[in-house]
């Protein structure tokens, strides 16, 4: 936090509405929740609309952010400290990402089962679906899906254990509009996805995208100078497939 316009930025905020912004929790006076440097140092992603993987239910999955950098701490305070201005800003910074992409009759949030809602009090990803519903005027529909299988804790599985964990986890009530945005807050392996868009696809809908806060980057090739002193991803493996 030693950027030269800091302590410009801090006095002038300080005299006008102090407010702490979410990132390095200096005076902050706008609604947005984070001053302009930590705005702009959130980790976008290069690729924010994604097609689907081979045989995936769903068309595109779209993400304005990398889940990496500030994006984690973020996403902790307003998922496990139910601190809405934190869940606002995000869902804010993304609409610009989602107003460009193809949209849908409706927004469909991933819930959580009723035994993990009474724990936590609060289901983060209804709330990012209800500001982005209201900010795009497509109709929010958060009874459609339930889960209705309580899931072990997914964090340390594998992509084929978190589907088998997930399987028919989900259930859609009722028949669901042609294009649905399935909304959750981080795509990780994608299985939630899959197992979600399945139940929905199963209840009328014919395509369904996902809509999420941030991803989880593939893994990057290391980077390493050839011969030249070219920076190029170092190969892998030695001989290996
Ligand atoms: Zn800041």
């Amino acid at each position: 936090m030693n950027h030269p316009l800091r302590r410009l930025w801090t006095d002038a905020c300080d005299f006008l509405l102090p407010g702490a912004c979410l990132g390095c929790g200096l005076a902050c006076p706008w609604e947005m929740g984070l001053c302009p440097l930590c705005e702009a140092s959130l980790p976008r992603s290069e690729q924010p609309v994604q097609l689907r993987p081979l045989g995936a239910p769903w068309a595109i999955s779209v993400a304005t952010f990398n889940y990496e950098a500030g994006l984690p701490e973020l996403l902790r305070r307003y998922k496990f400290s139910e601190d809405l201005t934190a869940g606002r800003c995000l869902a804010k910074l993304c609409l610009p990402t989602l107003s460009a992409a193809p949209l849908p009759c409706a927004l469909v949030p991933v819930p959580l089962h009723r035994q993990r809602l009474r724990e936590r009090g609060f289901d983060q990803a209804r709330g990012i679906a209800a500001d982005w519903a209201k900010a795009l005027r497509i109709p929010l529909l958060d009874s459609t899906l339930t889960r209705e299988r309580a899931t072990s804790a997914q964090t340390r599985l594998s992509a084929e254990a978190r589907r088998r964990n997930l399987h028919q986890a989900f259930v859609a009530k009722g028949s669901c509009p042609a294009h649905i945005a399935l909304v959750d807050d981080v795509f990780t392996t994608g299985s939630t996805a899959w197992a979600a868009s399945e139940a929905l696809m199963a209840a009328g809908a014919q395509r369904v995208d996902v809509w999420v806060v941030a991803r989880v980057p593939a893994p990057r090739a290391p980077m390493t100078f050839d011969q030249n002193c070219v920076l190029k991803p170092s190969r892998t493996s030695r001989g290996g497939a």
